[in-house]
């Protein structure tokens, strides 16, 4: 014993353990001072004359300046769009728009680190995420559709799958390059061509894009980049297009669908979410607490499926409280670009106003809130990992959706009671179920109103996977077969029921 305690003494103390910086290069990356709009597989000086700059949200430094497309700008897009239409994209044989599509997934495999950093230096996203989900996801997307260019015939039994014409896609900035894939890679797959709209904070690597849809010689018009604000939206969704696919918040969602209302054009809105995340008590905590955790801080939270809403049942909540809150003060928030980082950036700042806004309500309404202390860097926009406890249904922390890293916590006693809690929302996106019991995995997803149930994980995409969402968090799928029904005209082959 006396051996024991003399060897302890001469023990030297642990210090507490520090991450040296691990910066990813930004040299990767060539930054135009200005660019242009990509129309009919040019870079072109937009006719608006206007300009906007685009920030990296970590530091606020001006990367470039990037045209505000006007009615003009959108109308000439769309001619050439429709033109790439009509005159060689919907008749290719499928087999050779499947060629086009597997260059640019190569193409996006080849410049895969170039691209993740330019991502994460305009959108504020860690690098470990853009290089390791974003950009292999993005690619992911053009390979899979690449595969169908060639089997439509087989895609719809007893139809024929024929394109629409054009496609207005408007994305968001949360998944900029993966969003952008998820929209065209299905939409060419099926013989339309595109006119992409990124989101106003997000423009660049949209443009990137834009330089290997030349460097891969697709048909000049076949997709056309536009960069602007939410008019440049609107005005993509008034102008002369067949389809609509707009992926964003459900206020603009529904303006949208205002918009198109009583014309001929096809829609498919991808809008927000409040997901619950539910832990029964035999789930394997310390797994169910990573689950948690990728669930809402993952991208800061910037995910419209993010498990916002964490339901655990109660025999467990305090071990799972406990837990949480020790991975919460382990989490790293600072650069983006640091291999390190685990949060990097929010968006904007008026996205950052939001956020505060929101968990200022939570305080107000009477939740207690758990924040691990670390040092924000002095400029860009930053929040740190959040949790609340003391939610009631009623709060607007529950209700609202937050898009930041920002959890609210609740409790159950029953499965009965987890499921009304959980679909006790206008969203319906997605939904997480953690528990050892298969059987009651497949009970609960019976039962949520949710568009993907996801049983012990959480965040998990697959190409071959359909996502999308059920009351206001849309309609329509992605992803899958499923998401080239709403490129296609189906029309029943001669003999077909
Ligand atoms: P928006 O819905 O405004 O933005 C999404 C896209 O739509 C952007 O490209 C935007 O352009 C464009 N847009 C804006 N107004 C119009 C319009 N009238 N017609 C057509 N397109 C338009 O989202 P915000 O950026 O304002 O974010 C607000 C909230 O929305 C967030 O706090 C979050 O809760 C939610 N959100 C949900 C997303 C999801 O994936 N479900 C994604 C993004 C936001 P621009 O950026 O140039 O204004």
């Amino acid at each position: 014993m006396t051996e024991l305690e003399t060897t302890r003494e001469r023990t030297p103390e642990v210090p507490a353990w520090e991450y040296a910086d691990a910066p990813e290069s930004k040299d990767v990356v060539r930054l135009q001072d200005r660019y242009g709009l990509f129309i009919g597989g040019e870079f072109v000086e937009p006719k608006s004359g206007k300009y906007m700059a685009t920030i990296d949200p970590s530091t606020e430094e001006v990367l470039a300046e990037v045209p505000e497309a006007g009615p003009e700008d959108v109308e000439l897009a769309v001619a050439a769009a429709r033109d790439a239409f009509a005159s060689r994209w919907r008749d290719l044989p499928g087999k050779e728009r499947s060629k086009y599509l597997y260059r640019i997934a190569r193409a996006l495999q080849e410049r895969a680190r170039e691209f993740a950093v330019l991502e994460s230096m305009n959108g504020g996203k860690p690098i470990k995420e853009s290089r390791d989900i974003d950009l292999p996801l993005a690619a992911a997307h053009f390979f899979y559709y690449a595969g169908w260019a060639d089997k439509l015939d087989y895609a719809f039994p007893g139809r024929d799958a024929k394109p629409i014409g054009v496609a207005g896609q408007v994305i968001p900035w949360n998944f900029p390059m993966l969003m952008a894939a998820w929209k065209l890679a299905p939409a060419l797959a099926a013989g339309n061509t595109s006119v992409l709209k990124p989101a106003e904070t997000t423009p660049l690597t949209a443009l990137l894009l834009a330089e290997v849809i030349q460097q891969a010689e697709l048909p000049p018009g076949t997709i056309n980049v536009i960069t602007g604000a939410g008019d440049t939206g609107a005005a993509l969704v008034a102008a002369d297009v067949d389809k609509v696919a707009f992926t964003g918040s459900t206020e603009v969602g529904k303006q949208i669908r205002r918009t198109i209302a009583g014309s001929k054009k096809r829609l498919t809105l991808e809008l927000g979410g409040k997901a619950a995340n539910i832990v029964f008590e035999d789930a394997p905590l310390d797994q169910a607490v990573e689950g948690v955790v990728n669930g809402i801080f993952f991208n800061q939270g910037h995910v419209c499926c993010a498990g916002s809403r964490l339901l655990v049942q109660e025999p467990i909540f305090e071990p799972l409280l406990e837990k949480l809150k020790a991975r919460l003060d382990t989490l790293r928030v600072g650069d983006p670009l640091d291999k390190n980082t685990d949060i990097g950036a929010i968006n904007s700042r008026a996205q950052l106003s939001r956020i505060e806004e929101l968990v200022e309500a939570g305080v107000e309404e009477g939740a207690e809130m758990y924040q691990p202390v670390c040092d924000l860097p002095e400029r860009g926009f930053w929040f740190r990992p959040t949790l609340f406890t003391g939610v009631s249904q009623s709060h607007r922390i529950a209700r609202e959706e937050i898009f930041g890293p920002v959890l609210s916590i609740l409790t159950f006693r029953t499965p009965e009671e987890a499921v009304e809690k959980a679909n006790n929302t206008p969203y319906g996106l997605s939904a997480g179920v953690w528990t050892e019991k298969g059987s009651r995995i497949l009970w609960m997803a019976e039962r949520l109103k949710a568009g993907v149930v996801w049983a012990n994980t959480f965040n998990r995409f697959d190409p071959a996977s359909p996502f999308g969402g059920y009351k206001e968090s849309g309609f329509g799928r992605e992803g899958g077969l499923h998401g080239l029904a709403p490129y296609v005209d189906l029309i029943p082959r001669d003999g077909a029921p």
